[in-house]
């Protein structure tokens, strides 16, 4: 009966090099495969599957479905990504576990009580689980800190 907390539609796959981006995709809602170690097979797989490839590699840039990120600093990488797929139209906190990549599950607070700090089941109502880790999660009252680079990003990119 619990219900699985859809994310945005926007999926990727990220290389070897990118997994700090992919935890922070994750956070902001996106689905964010991880590639461990270079594998073609695993990257063709993804793409065909409509996931959209970042690499660092430049030597990729005219493959299809993938697309290469320059800088080395997240917030930058961010600030590109959310220019090429307007990704601000799209994020959804809390809704995927930035270790697993799964979608979170919705849980009662009353589940959690004795899994969180009181002053956590004091201040929060939302709470949700992930299905691979059982990490828990909870929608702050405040931005979240991923939320806050974010916006950061975007905003850095529109000044300039
Ligand atoms: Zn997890």
């Amino acid at each position: 009966m619990s219900k699985t907390l859809s994310g945005p539609k926007a999926a990727f796959l990220c290389d070897q090099n990118l997994g700090r981006l992919a935890r922070w995709l994750r956070m902001l809602g996106f689905d964010a495969a991880f590639m461990r170690k270079w594998d073609r097979a695993v990257i063709e797989k993804a793409t065909s599957e409509g996931r959209i490839f970042l690499t660092r590699k430049r030597s990729m840039a005219r493959e299809k479905g993938c697309t290469v990120v320059e800088s080395d600093h997240l917030q930058e990488q961010l600030s590109f990504l959310n220019r090429a797929f307007s990704l601000h139209e799209k994020i959804q906190p809390f809704s995927r576990c930035s270790i697993c990549n799964l979608p979170l599950k919705c849980v009662k607070a009353d589940d959690v009580k004795n899994q969180v700090p009181e002053y956590v089941y004091a201040t929060h109502r939302e709470f949700a689980r992930c299905p691979g880790c059982l990490r828990i999660y909870w929608k702050g009252t405040h931005p979240d800190r991923s939320l806050d680079l974010f916006n950061s990003s975007v905003n850095a990119s529109e000044e300039k």
